[in-house]
């Protein structure tokens, strides 16, 4: 089975990829959780884009991705789970579980460090929220990540096939709680104990700086509710809730060439009289 994962890897990546993208717009045009005020053609085509040019920049300036240097790794026995010996299930389950404590953590970092903040608040400016919100971070946001994500394998020495599952569920998981689908509350009750809903990290794309920084969690809620980030629901309630940031409001600020410029403006309240 793992042989059989990291054999098959970018088809697996692609088409579990594209089976989240397309059933979750599916259901997002079914059934809706908010009303939809910006033409979608407009933050699609543009978030869309967006992915191109991050796949793009990964691609240019990484020689390595991560499960191929986990393979390496795993052929020299360097780091830590290359020295000691567990059940491969285990390892697996303990490698996928820290490294998305590790991304909630880097995440945290993002919001209270003000220069990464000036990166990751490209992702918040999005004025809607839905299925392609998930895939709208800046480049250079991409690429420390990535960065990151490197050293950790080279640390942690997991099992590549660790690894890609990480990669494959995150990214699975970030289209379908950033999406814009009507989930029953009680389902949503009992999921949000063990996977993050849209519901919870809407709650996290609220224009209210105290549930900005909240909910952190991208694959399992776990984490904010031991560290106490976790904020249950919006305070003015799912359908009226303003989504976005403050100074990024206008539909031009939706169009790819202002989203990577994004991070070069300063954090301060328009002048009266300025249109964009
Ligand atoms: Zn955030
Ligand atoms: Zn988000």
């Amino acid at each position: 089975m793992t042989d059989f994962l990291l054999t098959h890897e970018p088809i697996t990546r692609l088409a579990v990829f594209l089976t989240v993208l397309v059933g979750m717009a599916i259901w997002e045009v079914w059934s809706p959780r908010r009303r939809v005020e910006v033409p979608r053609v407009l933050r699609w085509s543009n978030n869309l884009a967006l992915v191109v040019v991050d796949t793009i920049v990964v691609r240019l300036l990484f020689p390595v991705a991560a499960v191929a240097l986990a393979l390496v790794l795993e052929g020299q026995g360097f780091g830590l789970f290359n020295l000691i010996a567990l059940p491969i299930w285990i390892e697996i389950l303990l490698c996928v579980v820290l490294f998305d404590f590790a991304i909630y953590v880097q995440h945290v970092v993002f919001h209270h460090v003000p220069v990464l903040w000036r990166l990751h608040r490209m992702h918040h400016a999005d004025t809607e929220i839905d299925v392609t919100t998930g895939l709208r971070f800046h480049p250079l946001e991409i690429v420390l990540s990535m960065a990151f994500k490197l050293l950790l394998v080279l640390v942690l020495g997991p099992p590549a096939v660790a690894v890609l599952l990480f990669e494959v569920v995150l990214n699975a998981s970030a289209l379908f709680n950033h999406s814009n689908i009507r989930l029953p509350k009680s389902v949503d009750e009992v999921l949000r104990l063990i996977i993050v809903t849209p519901d919870m990290h809407r709650v996290h794309h609220s224009i209210d700086p105290r549930e900005t920084n909240s909910n952190y969690g991208f694959n399992v809620p776990w984490w904010d509710r031991l560290l106490g980030t976790y904020i249950a629901q919006p305070k003015a309630g799912h359908d009226d809730m303003l989504i976005g940031i403050e100074m990024f409001r206008s539909r031009r600020d939706l169009w790819i060439d202002r989203m990577i410029l994004q991070p070069l403006r300063r954090d301060k309240p328009k002048h009266k009289g300025r249109s964009d």
